[in-house]
């Protein structure tokens, strides 16, 4: 590989933390006051718009922070200030992102107070205000992050970090700590043109069907995973509250998730490089348009059809591993100077690849699809991905002519 020059990337790399017993229970009381003020500020808003119909915004809330810390000088005020305007804003997006579902007629659910375990991130919007990556320089074999309130925590750091550091945030899966750092600047790196391309189809039966008939990732070992945690879960829904049975098993589903999350991520990670080496134009659904149509809860509109049937766990990991890969996948496609196109996948699973014939009735069953009008017969999820990727490249014409 060879750099690209002049093409620079943000980019996010994630270490697991190394904290001592002492720096643990205070990453444990950060992350806890920081939940305390979150759900503090969103009770405020709450409360002023239902007392007064007062709409509080960002600007007050950061404001009233300097009171809160001069107010609990051993616990608040422990932590950055930054920090702290981080967890503000983070309330203000859910509320943002809260009134814009409501202006597209959809139905959200009102920004939620975080319960324990459901807070597990506290960003630092800039290195060096409360946060320093990297803080002792001078050591020859350990690398650290210091943190206010915190002391200076050993970093795993497995692999080199490229480009700037802006943000910082330390983030709690099950009983481990990682630091995500997002940096600027990082210098992409070009692969050789292969002069091939290809279209990917998002499926059950295999996770990805490229339009050359490979079927890239079968999803058994992640739905393995999924019968356990749905064991998991409903041994939990039997234990009663505040018992210390209930707290084990609460861990023991926490740590299932970080399992099926760190299996998701690494399938996700070799199936989008063997993509990216193989390929120069990758064409995919537009998970955006899909979820539309997918989605369980539905619309105002259009109410959710097959709601049951939808949100089984099995569905709902799958749909999590396709947005996880389209994300692994952008970054890779980006950083390799690889094309990749989007389209709308509506009738790509009933159209035939070969006489564009479009009828329900084409696809014989799930894996089988049969044309009605000229005889073609092949595996759906190919004939679906041959589609996808002549729908992309007549997009890639047409704003190539524009
Ligand atoms: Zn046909």
């Amino acid at each position: 590989m060879q750099a690209t020059p002049g093409v620079t990337l943000r980019r996010s790399f994630k270490f697991l933390l190394r904290p001592t017993a002492r720096q643990a229970a205070a990453l444990a009381a950060c992350l806890e006051d920081h939940r305390t003020l979150y759900n503090a500020a969103l009770e405020h808003r709450r409360t002023a718009y239902a007392k007064a119909g007062v709409s509080v915004r960002y600007g007050d809330q950061s404001a009233d922070l300097k009171h809160i810390r001069a107010d609990d000088p051993y616990g608040q005020a422990r932590w950055s200030f930054s920090s702290q305007q981080a967890t503000l804003r983070r309330l203000d997006r859910a509320f943002t992102a809260f009134f814009t579902r409501i202006r597209q007629g959809r139905r959200p659910g009102y920004p939620r107070f975080k319960g324990r375990g459901r807070f597990d991130t506290v960003e630092w919007p800039k290195d060096g205000d409360g946060c320093r990556w990297d803080s002792q320089p001078g050591h020859p074999t350990v690398t650290f992050l210091r943190l206010q309130g915190v002391g200076h925590v050993r970093v795993h750091r497995h692999r080199r970090v490229a480009g700037t550091v802006k943000t910082i945030s330390v983030t709690r899966e099950g009983t481990r700590w990682y630091v995500v750092l997002s940096c600027d600047e990082v210098p992409g790196h070009a692969l050789p043109a292969t002069g091939a391309v290809v279209g990917i189809d998002m499926g059950v039966a295999s996770l990805l069907t490229t339009s050359d008939g490979e079927h890239l990732v079968n999803p058994g070992h992640l739905a393995a995973s999924a019968d356990r945690l749905a064991a998991a879960q409903r041994n939990l829904a039997r234990k009663q509250r505040r018992s210390q049975r209930r707290r084990k098993a609460v861990a023991r589903v926490a740590a299932l998730h970080a399992h099926v999350r760190r299996q998701r991520l690494d399938g996700a990670h070799k199936t989008a490089l063997a993509l990216i080496r193989g390929y120069d134009v990758i064409v995919h659904e537009d998970l955006r348009i899909a979820n539309l149509t997918r989605s369980a809860s539905g619309t105002v509109e259009r109410p959710g059809r097959k709601v049951a049937q939808k949100t089984g766990l099995n569905r709902s990991i799958l749909d999590a591993g396709w947005g996880v890969f389209l994300t692994i996948l952008s970054h890779k496609a980006e950083s390799a100077g690889r094309e990749l196109i989007a389209v709308n996948p509506a009738g790509t699973s009933r159209t035939c690849a070969r006489c564009r014939h479009c009828a329900a009735d084409n696809r014989v069953t799930q894996a089988e699809f049969r044309c009605t009008a000229c005889g073609h017969a092949a595996h759906a999820d190919v004939n679906a991905a041959e589609n996808i990727l002549r729908a992309g490249l007549a997009l890639r014409r047409a704003t190539e002519a524009a």
